[in-house]
């Protein structure tokens, strides 16, 4: 589908109605404010092939899992992201004809998505008989008012006369595409609807969560308010008014609806009806355009953090746009219970819950653009969710304090089933760990490792600690057992990137412990009485794993390996492939799969982004290509990393290959299933690829770095990032790169190998 959309550096454009393509654009035109989100379903009926999509930020549902046999250890559930109440619906009549696209072929259609000002707007005329209408609708999710939703529908006869009826509704009769029992997930508690507004609230079943929809409507004609008595419908689970308008020739009939959406989460169940009516009368008395100001004035004030501004390929920059937007429109960071799901508010695949994915490729994101409390407020998600680690691992046998984080999860329990995952995917503690050092290292927030951090990683080292074991044959600590990123081989024994994960989180966590005991003894007491450290005899097991942990390496080629044994397969080229058997996850048994030498994302690679100041280049070199031409990147989470590496390389020509494919995953749709929803955790990816990758943006020995190297086509790079209380502004061009100091105090930093002092409101200049 390359191509689609049209390309513009500010909007997604579709031009023309192709049906087929409507659970694509459902997913791509995803509107959302961190607090909800809203597939792109149309406000109307439409009976051709959808994806119903209203999602509320953390209300889930504990899916019974399916499993074809049971394992002791496996999670009772899978938590399931719901499909929320609708509440977008507005179904018209033109002349007593339903209107539904699939069945009424549209005439000019048109959507945009706005990134700049956050709004999904839809043009289209359609013939009633002879008479021609015009049809738009505007919607917006307020940033501001996080439980505001508001839409602006209208309909203007350009030379039809006859009657128009429009029915905005709630209707909580809502199910999951993807539940594994046909259950049904939401009770009604009340409906209620009266002359001008309704209300529907619901409840989950099992876990309880209550929401209260509430909503009202303005009609104008010719920009009149008019008041017309509706129909009022009222039924154990839909609400609506029917309003039936006549227009004339050259005549226009607005209507503004207007939805406040409640969660339990925030609010007692029992003052939900007040509260949502009461929000919802604020919102209208302020007005669809007042509304939209001060939503668009949120935006505002997001760009001008975290744009990025590419000139010279208009492609990649609508790309970086399209990622910004979904990144902020996703996770707002106010709320310490949330996280970010991979698909986000845009489909129900992956359960809408958190993986590693959080931790490895989202928090630089929100490092560098946001406030500070944003990216802490994900490490504190996990710090709040440590016991439940500790009972995740005691269920495996480990004890003493030893932390398993879920591969899934929802409120901090395990959610996934698939033992080579679930057990041994492990490598999710690392990033978990390492997620806290790269918090630290950017901020500079020490404190946190005393009152948060160094619990986790205390439980993390204890994992690991039981978690290797020694072999008598090696003389050596093995892994064995587990699975690698490289989900593409499981039950293997000693991956590089875990063992290496490992013994960095031992590392480090004993650097931490030495340090806290030497600069503040009273909380490095309180830590282990709180947590019962043996300092003593547990960082002596600690340093020994450090010294003495296997990592596979082949001597002849120099590279470590993936995992034991990995130079046994039979070693081809991904550009072997015939492309027809690509993706092999769709073309290839499992049985083919894992017996290949075919590396699924960055694996090896992953920890060589990771630890990369570890390594020279020469190693680095050797090993990307070594292990790219192995890997298919059938996750979405595998260009990202291999454009950043591909950068430091100075290879820009792969580098830029990469950074479409991550950029352009979805609007793009190469991996055919963006129907589905997007790629929301990749997108963290695509920004570092960006920032980390052509920026070159790094941390090194405290010290903030840029290497900055464009791929040919781009004229300029520039980008915001926020760094330790600064807003410092980086243009690339060519060979010169320019640093302004916007806000703060002055700093030291790197720029191409070279320390330099940039000033308070002081700029730097670099050329290579
Ligand atoms: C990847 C995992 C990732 C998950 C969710 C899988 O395809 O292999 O690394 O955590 O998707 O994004």
């Amino acid at each position: 589908m390359k191509g689609y959309y049209l390309t513009d550096p500010w909007s997604i454009i579709e031009e023309g109605f192709d049906p087929s393509m409507q659970k694509a654009s459902e997913s791509i035109f995803s509107l959302g404010n961190g607090r909800m989100g809203q597939r792109a379903n149309f406000e109307e009926q439409y009976s051709g092939e959808t994806l119903q999509g209203t999602y509320l930020a953390g209300v889930y549902y504990p899916d019974k899992t399916r499993v074809g046999w049971w394992k002791n250890g496996y999670p009772e559930y899978f938590a399931k992201v719901l499909n929320a109440p609708n509440w977008i619906g507005i179904d018209m009549e033109i002349n007593g004809e339903q209107l539904d696209l699939n069945r009424i072929r549209p005439v000019e259609f048109r959507r945009e998505l706005n990134m700049q000002q956050g709004y999904l707007e839809r043009t289209f005329a359609i013939y009633a008989g002879t008479g021609r209408l015009e049809i738009a609708s505007r919607r917006f999710l307020s940033m501001k008012r996080d439980e505001i939703g508001a839409i602006r529908y209208t309909v203007r006869s350009v030379d039809f006369e006859g009657e128009v009826s429009f029915t905005p509704y709630l209707d909580g009769n809502v199910v999951n595409q993807d539940s594994n029992y046909d259950e049904k997930f939401w009770d009604m508690v009340s409906t209620r609807a009266v002359a001008g507004s309704a209300y529907l609230m619901a409840r989950t079943r099992k876990t309880g969560f209550v929401t209260c929809i509430t909503m009202g409507y303005i009609l104008e004609v010719n920009g009149e308010a008019v008041q017309i008595e509706p129909e009022v419908v009222q039924k154990e689970d839909y609400v609506s008014n029917r309003i039936r308008v006549r227009l004339e020739v050259g005549e226009e009939a607005m209507l503004y609806k207007f939805v406040s959406v409640l969660s339990s989460m925030n609010h007692k169940p029992e003052e939900m009806v007040n509260t949502g009516i009461k929000v919802l009368i604020q919102a209208m008395d302020t007005g669809f355009e007042r509304l939209f100001d001060e939503h668009k004035a949120v935006w505002k004030e997001n760009w001008a953090h975290s744009d990025i501004r590419i000139e010279g390929d208009t492609s990649a920059q609508q790309a970086i746009r399209f990622t910004i937007y979904q990144l902020n429109q996703t996770y707002t960071g106010r709320d310490e219970r949330l996280n970010i799901g991979p698909k986000g508010f845009t489909g129900e695949k992956y359960g809408g819950s958190t993986y590693w994915d959080t931790e490895a490729y989202m928090i630089p994101f929100y490092l560098s653009t946001a406030r500070e409390e944003v990216a802490r407020n994900l490490l504190v998600y996990r710090y709040k969710h440590l016991q439940k680690a500790i009972e995740n691992a005691k269920k495996l046998g480990f004890t003493d304090g030893a932390a398993l984080y879920p591969m899934v999860t929802m409120n901090g329990e395990e959610c996934h089933n698939e033992w080579e995952i679930t057990f041994e995917e492990i490598h999710r503690n690392g990033a978990i760990a390492f997620a806290i050092y790269n918090y630290v290292r950017y901020t500079g927030d020490r404190a946190y490792l005393a009152s948060h951090g160094l619990e986790v990683l205390i439980a993390i080292s204890r994992f690991w600690r039981q978690r290797v074991n020694w072999s008598g044959e090696k003389e050596k600590y093995v892994m064995l057992g587990v699975t690698g990123p490289n989900e593409y081989e499981n039950n293997i024994n000693n991956n590089w990137y875990t063992n290496k994960m490992a013994s960095w989180t031992l590392s480090y966590t004993m650097e931490e412990l030495d340090h806290l005991h030497e600069q503040d003894p009273s909380s490095f007491g309180l830590l282990v009485k709180k947590t019962g450290l043996e300092p003593q005899e547990e960082t002596a097991a600690w340093k020994d794993i450090v010294e003495k942990l296997h990592f596979p390496y082949e001597e002849t080629l120099k590279v470590f390996l993936q995992q034991d044994g990995y130079m046994d397969k039979e070693q081809r080229m991904a550009a072997d492939l015939d492309p027809g058997e690509r993706p092999i996850n769709q073309h290839w048994s499992w049985d083919r799969i894992l017996r290949s030498c075919f590396i699924k994302q960055a694996d090896v690679l992953q920890g060589f982004y990771v630890f990369e100041d570890q390594f020279d280049r020469e190693t680095l070199e050797r090993h990307f290509d070594f292990y790219e031409p192995r890997t298919v990147h059938e996750s979405s989470l595998s260009p990202c990393v291999h454009a950043i590496l591909a950068s430091r390389l100075g290879r820009t020509e792969k580098a830029y290959e990469m950074y479409l494919r991550t950029s352009r995953l979805d609007l793009d749709d190469y991996n055919h299933e963006v129907d589905e929803g997007l790629h929301i955790t990749s997108m963290g990816g695509t920004w570092m690829s960006v920032v980390h990758g052509f920026g070159g943006l790094r941390i090194t020995d405290g010290l903030l770095s840029f290497d900055p190297v464009l791929p040919t086509g781009w004229k300029t790079l520039s980008f915001k990032i926020l760094y330790r209380g600064r807003t410092l502004n980086v243009h690339i061009e060519n060979t010169k790169t320019t640093i302004e100091n916007l806000e703060g105090d002055g700093l030291d930093l790197r720029l191409w190998g070279t320390a330099m002092h940039l000033e308070k409101s002081g700029t730097v200049v670099a050329e290579r």
